[in-house]
């Protein structure tokens, strides 16, 4: 209750840009957003980019006032979304933040699973349950929640997925209409959810990396929309996967967790999460992080193996796991790999045959269904456990990032579990037995 009266009470809206250069919120809470190459502090909280060298802005929340005793209070807090980490999100007042109930989901113990891969204390963050249906949504929430309290009138991304979804559902929970810019030739199921929420669909004559990325940039400029992309400094929601994880675990941290990763958003962020944590001594260390990636577009993979400082784009082919189908993660890609390997991490690259049996395991196993970039996580825990790099008694996170219903085209159903019937005993009788058969 003290926190929401402090993040409330003293709050005004300041007028003029310098004087947001710091926003003071409450008592203790402070804003700001900060260039991480060469510490420029940002003039306007609305400028995503440093204007000296042109990196993203880093926002900063000032967390150094807070006590164990605030740990208890969130800990014990019935809010049970991202936000009962308020304290460490960048949102002034409470009455801005839009919120769908995202947040605290499942942390699995997946016994059969891990027997199966060989790891005996396996866990799986179940966030195909969030309300999209996607991770997106940690993003999103603190992503619009930020967009509403600056102003912005209109929420805009390109996306082929999960993103579009999370923004179209975000902006309708805020009042604000949204615009997402997807190529010519993206599959109609991967827009429909976006358009459902009510977002404006525009399909472009273009490449998404190229033709679409440039027209969005200059409609971004011209249209003074809200960028939902991981140029937004904002969309740190991301961070609750590690106060989720340490309030989850009871104190017992993980040796590993495992991400599926395209942009690196999700590194980056429960990196900062951890550091946030072990800066106020609520934690002793921090796990080791792990990118997981499709072999066809594994820009982290191919940095790490190189022993480069930073990502080098790479041509990103065609994947079952669509939705991390990334080769150029421009924006925070060299950040997150210098939080890879502050964490004492790697990158893992798996094939598609990889990533299907992953999926496969982890809905027969563990009950769960997740997209196939989703299930990059399991099959490189599988992976790293084969080489023994992960030991058999670690703690092994991994995040389960999106729902299977995403890419619902991705499971192959035999011929024979579609073909009708006759309606009789003796049909039936028959059916079962060939379809015990083919378990077998
Ligand atoms: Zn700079």
């Amino acid at each position: 209750m003290s926190l929401e009266i402090r993040a409330t009470s003293a709050n005004s809206k300041l007028k003029c840009c310098k004087e947001r250069k710091k926003r003071k919120v409450g008592v203790s809470k402070t804003i700001q957003l900060r260039c991480p190459k060469c510490a420029t502090l940002a003039a306007d909280p609305r400028q995503f980019r440093c204007a000296m060298c042109g990196a993203v802005h880093e926002v900063q929340v000032g967390i150094g006032h807070l006590t164990p005793n605030d740990f208890i209070r969130m800990r014990q807090s019935r809010d049970l979304s991202i936000w009962r980490w308020s304290d460490f999100l960048p949102v002034e007042n409470r009455s801005s933040i839009v919120s769908l109930g995202e947040g605290s989901t499942p942390l699995l113990p997946a016994q059969r699973l891990g027997d199966r891969i060989g790891i005996a204390n396996l866990y799986l963050k179940n966030d195909t349950v969030l309300p999209t249906g996607s991770l997106k949504d940690r993003s999103n929430s603190v992503g619009m929640s930020v967009g509403k309290e600056l102003g912005f009138a209109t929420a805009s991304v390109i996306s082929t997925g999960n993103a579009a979804a999370s923004v179209a559902a975000y902006a309708a929970a805020a009042g604000m209409p949204s615009v997402v810019m997807v190529p010519k030739g993206t599959a109609a199921s991967k827009i429909i959810q976006a358009h459902a929420y009510g977002a404006t669909v525009i399909v472009v004559d273009g490449r998404f990396d190229y033709e679409v990325a440039e027209l969005y940039k200059k409609a971004v400029a011209e249209f003074g929309w809200y960028d939902c992309l991981s140029s937004n400094p904002y969309r740190v929601g991301k961070k609750s996967y590690a106060y989720e994880l340490v309030d989850q675990l009871d104190g017992a941290l993980p040796e590993w967790v495992i991400h599926p990763t395209a942009g690196g958003t999700g590194i980056l962020c429960m990196w900062q999460g951890f550091q946030d944590f072990l800066k106020l001594g609520w934690i002793a260390r921090a796990p080791k992080l792990v990118a997981a990636q499709s072999e066809k577009a594994a820009p982290f993979v191919a940095a790490l193996q190189k022993g480069s400082a930073s990502i080098e784009a790479v041509e990103a082919l065609e994947t079952v796991a669509e939705s991390i189908q990334v080769g150029n993660p421009a924006a925070l890609g060299n950040r997150a790999l210098a939080a890879l390997r502050e964490s004492q991490g790697t990158a893992v690259a798996l094939s598609d045959g990889e990533i299907l049996e992953a999926q496969a395991l982890t809905a027969r196993l563990a009950g769960i269904f997740a997209e196939p970039a989703a299930a990059t996580s399991v099959a490189a825990a599988k992976k790293m456990r084969g080489q023994g790099s992960i030991d058999r008694d670690d703690i092994v996170v991994c995040h389960l990032t999106g729902h299977g219903l995403k890419q619902p085209e991705a499971i192959q159903v035999p011929e024979d579990e579609i073909r009708p019937i006759a309606p009789t005993l003796a049909a039936l009788k028959e059916r079962v037995r060939r379809g015990q058969d083919s378990d077998r």
